[in-house]
């Protein structure tokens, strides 16, 4: 294979190696598989590039343009991911690594691309939470927004994933806004650039949007100021010395780290050996010790395991753990490939020696190695090790030290509150992982490990052939943990996106957060609609456009048919003296569900036209109780118009319920979806 030159991106233009580029080696066959950095990157152009050409196009589209632009690059890798397959090989990565890297890092782009559609408007401005009442009289109002930061988001990459770690960042980053410049670790810089090739070739992206540093970052950090982020991936001082630098403290650069991690799995008290909880235990520690040949941040380095199972899980887990295959990467029956690199194989061997100093190794001696197909003194393998402590309390360096490879430790514990301080000696950690079916120990040790963990994963009979597994950030949920873990949280949908923008505080009147926010906010200008609004359609309606029902009277008969019609007897609703026992009635009272029924009666437009469904409602409440010689009349304004597609769109109103006092007796909102 020749050797591969990893270019740089900047500016628009690809930028070879320089001379005294790095050399990266197979990890499987020690030869030279590419050459890394060197070249002369002008990085004050790359950031005005990214602000100036990049960051102006992104922030032209809205949320929904941006996510289906996520979508269609997500399809595209998809359809271009065997080249990625094949190049990633080389990192030592088996064809299972190659799932969790490539399809994960695709998978999560499409969770993005989905939660951008769903969870954020088609707009400019995203909002986040309600409407704050600021004044007596609902004249001054206040709002929060989130707009994306006028920036660059500084990605900077573990080598472990070479593509989910890029495209974790990157999909919250593009559906934000940000333009990004990506600097991958350099033992893999290989498989990301080539994954970054295929993004500029999908040509989806704006210009500008993302740009690649293969090899060292140079003054980058230094240019760096308030408007720009950094998210970080790799060990804790790395992040510890970048954190540091001048200009990201003086300008408050947000600085997310996501480090390395002593994560946790607790087998608890009632996961006797013969029930399907300790068989999921052994599985996961088998894969979580043995996937990626251990340089996972979220893998199991610490099994906590109640004191009489310790010899039980010792014995089963070496016996799968000297069963695994290790070898070939590309041999499809090799169970666990090499590490990244002879360097990464010298470091973890150091740190296995100094867990040995507090714990007896009892599986894996790396002297009777045995590697399929390849050369063992060439490429970087190891064996799963497996070390036991026998005094955990007294122990402190293995609760210390992250051994990036396949080593983890077992230790005994006496009862739960004892577990959870164990699995809090990580001094913060990604994620702790319990096998239990019982939900006092899982609520025990949720209390007791929550606060030092970022994600906790409990596993047992009922969930096992649909869990996700220990290891695997999601996506939907945060990925991060305090402390030792980077103190950052990534991913968790909208809350990664919120990271690259800012969030600000809008005070005012109702009409001017209408004008800022998008939807219409109570209280500001009614649009009266010449026509009704139903018989219009989705790009004609205006938002603010208002109808106000004629009134109807709700009688007891009105009551008593609905109650018998639908079976709700509930005696507030028929019975007059218990009705009025009710400290919440003052006599008889309507049911909620007649007075919904009755408002649309009131509202609807009933011939065919351009409203085709009715899809739901959401912030329902009742506010007033309604009782028999009331008069319910209606207001219904268009507050929001999000388009689904080019036949129809969803248009959200706001519905408010009335009396002849005009209190206000119901609110909610109505979906529905009108024809384009
Ligand atoms: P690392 O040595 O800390 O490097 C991480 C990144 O920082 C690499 O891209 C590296 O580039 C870059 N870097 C190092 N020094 C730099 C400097 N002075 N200026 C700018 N960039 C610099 O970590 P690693 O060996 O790649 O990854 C392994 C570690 O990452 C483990 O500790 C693991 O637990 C952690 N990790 C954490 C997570 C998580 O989500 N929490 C995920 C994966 C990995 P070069 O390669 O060019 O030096």
């Amino acid at each position: 294979m020749d050797v591969i030159e990893v270019e740089s991106f900047a500016t628009g233009q690809w930028i070879a190696p320089g001379a005294d580029a790095q050399l990266v080696a197979s990890a499987v066959t020690g030869d030279t598989v590419a050459r890394v950095g060197g070249s002369r990157l002008d990085f004050g152009a790359m950031l005005d590039y990214a602000k100036c050409v990049g960051g102006p196009h992104l922030r032209s589209m809205t949320f929904h343009d941006r996510a289906r632009m996520l979508k269609a690059l997500a399809l595209y890798l998809s359809d271009h991911k065997q080249p990625l397959y094949d190049l990633s090989f080389s990192t030592g990565a088996t064809q299972k690594d190659h799932l969790i890297d490539v399809d994960g890092g695709i998978g999560a782009t499409f969770v993005f691309a989905s939660k951008g559609r769903r969870e954020m408007p088609d707009a400019l401005v995203h909002l986040d939470g309600p409407v704050e009442q600021l004044s007596r009289n609902g004249t001054f109002l206040g709002r929060h927004i989130a707009v994306p930061k006028r920036g660059v988001a500084i990605h900077i990459n573990a080598f472990n994933f070479p593509v989910w770690g890029m495209l974790e960042k990157l999909a919250p980053t593009l559906l934000a806004g940000m333009p990004a410049i990506i600097k991958p670790a350099t033992s893999s810089a290989y498989v990301a650039e080539l994954a970054f090739r295929k993004m500029l070739d999908s040509g989806l992206l704006p210009d500008g949007a993302i740009q690649l540093v293969s090899g060292s970052t140079g003054n980058l950090l230094d240019c760096l100021d308030g408007q720009d982020i950094v998210s970080f991936t790799g060990s804790a001082s790395t992040a510890v010395k970048l954190k540091a630098t001048h200009s990201i403290l003086e300008g408050s650069v947000p600085f997310i780290a996501e480090q390395d991690s002593l994560n946790a799995a607790v087998l608890g008290a009632d996961a006797n050996p013969g029930e399907p909880e300790f068989d999921l235990f052994i599985k996961e520690a088998t894969r979580e010790i043995t996937v990626k040949a251990g340089q996972k941040c979220t893998a199991m380095r610490r099994l906590i395991v109640p004191e009489a199972q310790v010899q039980a899980v010792i014995e089963s887990l070496s016996k799968r753990l000297e069963s695994i295959r290790i070898g070939d990467p590309r041999d499809e029956r090799t169970q666990m490939g090499a590490l990244i690199s002879r360097n990464q194989l010298g470091d973890v061997l150091e740190k296995a020696d100094l867990i040995a100093a507090e714990a007896e190794r009892v599986c894996g001696d790396p002297m009777e190695l045995s590697v399929q197909g390849a050369d063992a003194s060439k490429g970087a393998f190891l064996p799963p090790m497996l070390f036991h402590c026998a005094d955990p309390d007294t122990a402190s360096t293995l609760h210390a030290t992250e051994a990036f490879g396949p080593v983890s430790t077992v230790m005994g514990y006496r009862d739960a509150a004892h577990a959870a301080a164990l699995a809090n000696r990580g001094d913060g950690s990604l994620v702790a992982s319990v096998f239990t079916r019982c939900g006092d120990i899982a609520r025990e040790l949720a209390l007791e490990t929550a606060a030092h963990h970022g994600r906790l994963y409990f596993n047992n009979r009922d969930s096992a052939a649909e869990a996700t597994g220990h290891g695997s950030p999601l996506p939907h949920m945060v990925h991060g943990g305090p402390g030792r873990a980077g103190g950052g949280e990534e991913q968790g949908g909208v809350r990664g996106v919120m990271h690259y923008m800012q969030r600000t505080a809008i005070q005012g009147s109702p009409d001017i957060l209408t004008a800022v926010g998008g939807p219409w906010v109570p209280g500001s200008v009614e649009t009266n609609a010449a026509e009704h609004p139903f018989r219009r359609r989705f790009g004609d309606l205006k938002i603010g456009e208002t109808i106000h029902t004629a009134k109807r009277e709700i009688t007891s008969e009105d009551i008593s048919h609905f109650a018998e019609f639908t079976g709700d007897r509930f005696y507030a609703h028929l019975d007059e003296e218990a009705a009025a026992a009710n400290p919440f009635f003052p006599g008889r009272v309507a049911h909620g569900y007649l007075l919904l029924s009755f408002a649309a009666g009131l509202f609807v437009e009933p011939s065919p036209g351009p409203v085709l469904a009715n899809t739901g409602l959401d912030s329902l409440r009742f506010m007033q109780p309604v009782v028999p010689g009331d008069q319910i009349g209606v207001r219904l304004t268009v507050k929001q118009k999000t388009k689904r597609n080019e036949d129809y769109g969803e248009v959200r109103w706001h519905v408010t319920l009335t009396n002849q006092k005009e209190e206000v007796c119901a609110e909610y909102e109505l979906l529905t979806m009108v024809a384009y």
